[in-house]
């Protein structure tokens, strides 16, 4: 349905010029640029906003920021106010990866130059560049900290029971992540190495809508009241995002798990949010996958400069990423796996948190 609106009001005809508008426009300095984060209720896209609004007003350059609670309708008309005042340059996290073609085209109309924020947004030929971290990467990592967390890595045959969990299915990162985290935990799900117990292997069925922790811990209840009746334990929990983590281990807590009985499983995450890099340093969560995000904010904002003064911006990636319309050119950044044994050294030694807040 989505292409042939696009067909029928004529969106597929052209893409900005970037550098040839962004000269044009020879007065970019100062300009206002319009920055779009799906929710404040995940302590990254705070750390997100923050740091590209400040790199940005470093730069002299004007800023609205906005969250959009991850409700689609508001970003939508959050990008069209940002529009209609003049926004020389877009810069979004979107919410739906799908949900934004008619905005962009208005982008376009505008002439106006836009950046997919760590999620690509999708079935648009008017997104410029993107900036991310190597989103196939992160599953590998979960995945290899999973087999660590069970021993695998040092020999341990199992079988051990895992369960799996998606991110959203509307957000582009979330299969990256999934296939990623696959390309590791299939082969030993065939060897029978790993069982999922319930029998929910299918992205479908692992997925999480809007991220959201509640439907999480709601998954992992069923799961367990259906599925671990008798003796059989959880060994395993592959969990893409730290909020995803927190839900799934109260499910566990009310369950029985977290004493010393019956230890938590090995339970992954993504982001190192305040609360998991705690609960890991408690001995709860297992592990997180630290992005940083003020590297993030600092390639993007790179990016925007570039675009603005009409040069062209520095990108590692042109093949990863296709956005159902177009190969978008992309920076990818590595992101690090952080367990008990190295969250010292990277979270602290890199000031991303001081030792206080880990109290
Ligand atoms: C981001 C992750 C984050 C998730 C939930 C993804 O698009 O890449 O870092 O955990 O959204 O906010």
């Amino acid at each position: 349905a989505l292409a042939a609106t696009m067909t029928a009001c004529g969106s597929s005809q052209k893409t900005v010029d970037v550098e040839a508008s962004a000269s044009s426009a020879a007065g970019n300095a100062g300009a206002l640029i319009g920055v779009t984060m799906p929710t404040k209720s995940s302590e990254r896209w705070i750390h997100d906003g923050d740091n590209v609004k400040q790199q940005l007003e470093a730069l002299g350059y004007k800023v609205d920021l906005q969250y959009a609670e991850n409700d689609i309708p508001t970003q939508v008309n959050q990008i069209e106010n940002q529009i209609t005042k003049g926004a020389k340059l877009l810069i979004i996290a979107s919410i739906d990866g799908t949900a934004l073609t008619s905005q962009l085209q208005e982008a376009a109309d505008n002439k106006i130059p836009v950046i997919a924020y760590d999620r690509l947004i999708r079935n648009s030929p008017n997104v410029d560049y993107y900036a991310t971290f190597d989103n196939f990467k992160v599953g590998v990592q979960q995945a290899t900290s999973l087999l660590k967390g069970l021993g695998v890595d040092s020999g341990k045959k199992g079988p051990f029971n895992v369960e799996l969990f998606g991110g959203s299915p509307d957000d582009n990162n979330a299969t990256f992540f999934w296939n990623g985290a696959m390309s590791v935990l299939k082969p030993k799900i065939d060897d029978g190495t790993l069982k999922v117990k319930s029998g929910q292997t299918d992205f479908k069925q692992a997925a999480i809508l809007r991220w959201d922790p509640a439907t999480a811990q709601k998954r992992m209840e069923d799961i367990l009241t259906k599925t671990y009746t008798g003796d059989a334990k959880v060994d395993g929990v592959l969990s893409p995002y730290d909020g995803l983590s927190i839900g799934i281990l109260s499910a566990l807590k009310s369950s029985g798990y977290g004493t010393s009985g019956q230890p938590y499983p090995v339970v992954t995450g993504q982001d190192a949010e305040l609360a998991s890099v705690k609960s890991i340093i408690a001995g709860e969560q297992y592990s997180t996958i630290f992005k940083d995000t003020r590297k993030l904010a600092e390639q993007t904002v790179k990016m925007a400069d570039a675009v603005l003064k009409g040069q062209k911006p520095e990108v590692n990636n042109t093949t990863d990423y296709n956005n159902g319309n177009k190969v978008v050119p992309s920076y990818l950044l590595d992101p690090v796996i952080v367990d008990k044994d190295n969250y010292k050294e990277v979270l602290i030694g890199s000031n991303y948190y001081t030792e206080d807040q880990l109290k």
